[in-house]
């Protein structure tokens, strides 16, 4: 096994992909958008953006789930945190996101319950091990996370647990794939598909990218000749003039996907327009929890209010997030904004643009 795991870091392997990039790209260079905060990561560390012919582009877009949650989002969590008796349970990166006037961060130093879990089934535990508290639970994130955390509304309505509920905030890739093709400022010769989200959702919900805008795509996974493969697939579909969606990461995914999960995800949610930081509301992007599980809905049981909202000032998340702009392009980079004193999201969270740029480049 670890014979064949060094294989995906070979650099002989590595190089040959890249000799068939070079051959392959179109004469006129190509514009590849990975969506896929892990890719992004994985592109930075290893340096492949560095690796790519001349006139190869290489642009990251929104697939960061903690980067593209709506600033409207972070404060209503944030109002959550300050309804006496609730504790927010939520992963890492998400109490250091900065709101309109506050953070997570800020409400815990401020007396507020915030707690860090893993996973939403920690929540569970967490809400057993508190009867007198109400759990909330931050649901952010693709369908990678969605999964599980409808398993874990499954499991608190069979126990019937009263303490324990979701602010859902879960997000579809396709519906947003959609807006960022259909944007005249962009110009995107194909898709690098994430590996994560495909394994649940598999290549159906990607074919529109191929059948009705002609844009190839291809799903890959995160070891330096994963991401190779994947690019020289789709400059082999450029050079082919062919637009398909196709798969480089088999031993991850499947066309059909995980049936048990998306089966789990439609029992719990329904889809629903969401909003996106930098793409604003996309219809069907997102996913509500279902009225059969309502009361475990954060939002309907405490009703949070959240007055105007107000973007950090300065931040350019919303132009990085669509690939106008590259990180260090932003005025703040680096300057003002750092992994230590992050501005906006994309700096915040690991798998941000803007804290990948700073760690790598
Ligand atoms: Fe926002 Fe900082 Fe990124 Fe600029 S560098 S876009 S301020 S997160």
């Amino acid at each position: 096994m670890q014979q064949e795991l060094a294989a995906f870091k070979d650099p002989k392997l590595a190089r040959g992909l890249i000799d068939s990039i070079s051959k392959l790209t179109p004469a006129g260079g190509a514009t590849l958008m990975e969506v896929c905060g892990t890719h992004t990561v994985a592109i930075a560390r290893n340096g492949i953006r560095n690796l790519m012919p001349e006139g190869v582009r290489l642009a990251s877009g929104p697939g960061c789930p903690v980067c593209v949650t709506s600033n409207r989002d972070i404060d209503t969590v944030i109002a959550l945190a300050r309804i006496p008796g609730v504790t927010i349970a939520t992963f890492g990166d998400m109490t250091r996101v900065p709101g309109s006037t506050s953070s997570l961060l800020k409400e815990q130093a401020n007396g507020r319950s915030v707690e860090i879990c893993y996973s939403p089934l920690d929540a569970l535990t967490l809400a057993k091990q508190r009867p007198d508290q109400q759990i909330v639970f931050v649901g952010v994130g693709f369908e990678t996370t969605t999964p599980l955390v409808a398993m874990a509304i499954k499991r608190a309505a069979a126990m019937g647990l009263e303490n324990f509920s979701v602010f859902a905030a879960h997000k579809n890739m396709p519906g947003a794939l959609e807006t960022l093709v259909n944007d005249p400022s962009l110009k995107i010769d194909a898709l690098i598909l994430p590996g994560h989200v495909s394994t649940i959702i598999g290549t159906k919900p990607y074919e529109f990218l191929a059948k009705k805008y002609g844009i190839p795509g291809v799903v890959t996974g995160f070891e330096p000749v994963d991401v190779l493969q994947g690019i020289a697939m789709i400059m082999r579909q450029l050079h082919e003039g062919r637009a398909d969606i196709e798969i480089a990461y088999a031993r991850g995914v499947m066309p059909q996907g995980n049936p048990v999960a998306m089966a789990a995800i439609d029992e719990v949610f329904e889809t629903c327009t969401a909003t996106w930081r930098g793409m604003g509301e996309i219809p069907g992007s997102g996913y509500r929890i279902r009225p059969e599980y309502a009361q475990f809905d954060a939002v309907r049981r405490f009703s949070p209010s959240v007055e105007s909202t107000i973007e950090p000032k300065g931040c350019r998340c919303g132009d990085v997030l669509r690939a106008r702009m590259a990180p260090n392009e932003c005025p703040l980079f680096r300057k003002v904004c750092t992994p230590e004193n992050p501005v906006g999201p994309c700096m915040v969270s690991s798998e941000g643009s803007c804290a990948a740029y700073f760690r790598y480049y």
